[in-house]
């Protein structure tokens, strides 16, 4: 029956590493994969989540259990008061349904599939450009996706002007989506005041707000920091879909824990959304597994543990802003052409670079060097033995 099939193509961010990993070559660095990498290259297990496995392990009342469709309650509630704040009046009111979700990606895709099925408008907009995976999810969710002006090449910055013209003229009601913080992939977010400037305009003309939280902490270290867009837009009172990973902040990748919370007007709204979030669920996944929600409620829950997460969360955070600091150093050091502070300006993982496919494509060829086709390099896969290979090899492909 499948005899004629045909081949698919290779994932754009994910097939960068299969290409990297038949590379026979010694110097071969892979700046594609957005995972954190210790200096020494290699990927990181926080102690603090070895302990809690630990814990988790040495409980005999642990079982291995259904849980309940939505997840993990305790993980629940906190992943919610991560994100909103303690403090936070959604929560306090009990305005607020919180599902387990498939890490960031499972969590945007219920979510994207809930609104198909309950709101007026199926029109999502995305910034242009945004995290590859964005448009297939939610056109499959059965959305439908449009563009928002995010990035302007010309000053590698954001594009308020163009952003606020888009949401400005978008239907009333569409639904739009927002990185929360560590713009993937341009490393640009909006000032906090740009944020209150798009958040007034979103509600005046009742566009619904779908946060997109994969970095929380993880960009400038704080989590309340990383945070304060997602607050703003609750403290006015206001709706919004908030999509949480634990993949980058606590180096859960493969476990795949994530939450959604929908911030409703009401508690009572709160509680029939999450009856219909379930009947999303049930059909597509049963119930979530249990391993890693179980980590990340142990971490969260204990105040010690808590704050040794933050601790160690923050020596990635700022590991990465140092290899901004030393790869712009590299570049200057060389008499590399061309204005290359934005390495040091963007946030989070990755550097947008504004090498185009040619450049991309030679540093490949010549340097052994990976990356995505549109010059996005992650900077967590850096470390100071592999800057003056990459610095090298962006000076020779914009001066060749
Ligand atoms: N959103 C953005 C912007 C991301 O960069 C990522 C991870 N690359 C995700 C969501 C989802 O990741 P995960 O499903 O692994 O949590």
């Amino acid at each position: 029956a499948f005899a004629n099939i045909a081949q698919a193509p290779e994932d754009p961010i994910l097939g960068v590493t299969v290409a990297y990993n038949k590379d026979p070559s010694p110097i071969k660095v892979n700046l594609g994969v957005g995972a954190y990498r210790t200096e020494e290259g290699k990927p990181l297990v926080l102690n603090v989540v070895r302990r809690a496995e630990q814990l988790l392990i040495n409980d005999p009342s642990r079982v291995k259990e259904y849980l309940p469709i939505t997840g993990l309650a305790d993980f629940n509630k906190l992943s919610a008061k991560l994100i909103l704040g303690a403090d936070s009046p959604a929560i306090q009111e009990n305005r607020v349904a919180t599902v387990q979700c498939l890490s960031g990606t499972g969590s945007l895709r219920v979510g994207g599939e809930f609104l198909a099925r309950h709101y007026h408008q199926r029109t999502i907009y995305i910034p242009q450009p945004t995290w590859g995976n964005h448009p297939k999810v939610f056109t499959l969710a059965g959305l439908s996706v449009k563009y928002y002006r995010y990035y302007d090449p010309a000053t590698r910055g954001l594009h308020f002007h163009g952003l606020m013209e888009d949401l400005g003229s978008a239907p009333s009601g569409a639904i739009v989506l927002l990185h929360a913080c560590a713009h993937n992939p341009t490393g640009v977010d909006p000032t906090l005041d740009q944020w209150n400037q798009i958040r007034q305009l979103m509600r005046s003309k009742g566009l619904l707000p779908f946060f997109d939280s994969a970095y929380q902490g993880f960009a400038s270290g704080s989590l309340d920091a990383d945070a304060e867009s997602v607050r703003m837009f609750v403290a006015d009172g206001g709706e919004l879909f908030a999509a949480q990973s634990y993949a980058k902040n606590m180096g859960l990748y493969g476990e795949r824990v994530g939450a959604l919370s929908i911030v409703c007007k009401a508690a009572d709204v709160a509680k029939r959304v999450e009856s219909q979030l379930k009947l999303v669920i049930r059909p597509m996944y049963s119930n979530p597994p249990i391993h890693g929600a179980s980590i990340v409620a142990t971490i969260l829950k204990d105040r010690d543990m808590y704050n040794e997460w933050t601790i160690e969360l923050k020596a990635m955070a700022d590991r990465i802003i140092s290899m901004r600091k030393e790869l712009s150093d590299a570049l200057r050091v060389r008499g590399t052409p061309g204005d290359w502070s934005h390495i040091i300006k963007q946030i989070g993982m990755f550097t947008f670079t504004g090498l185009n496919q040619e450049q991309v494509a030679f540093m490949t060829k010549e340097y052994h060097i990976y990356m995505t086709s549109d010059g996005r390099i992650s900077m967590a896969g850096l470390s100071s033995r592999t800057v003056p290979h990459l610095a090298d090899a962006i000076h020779a492909a914009v001066t060749t």
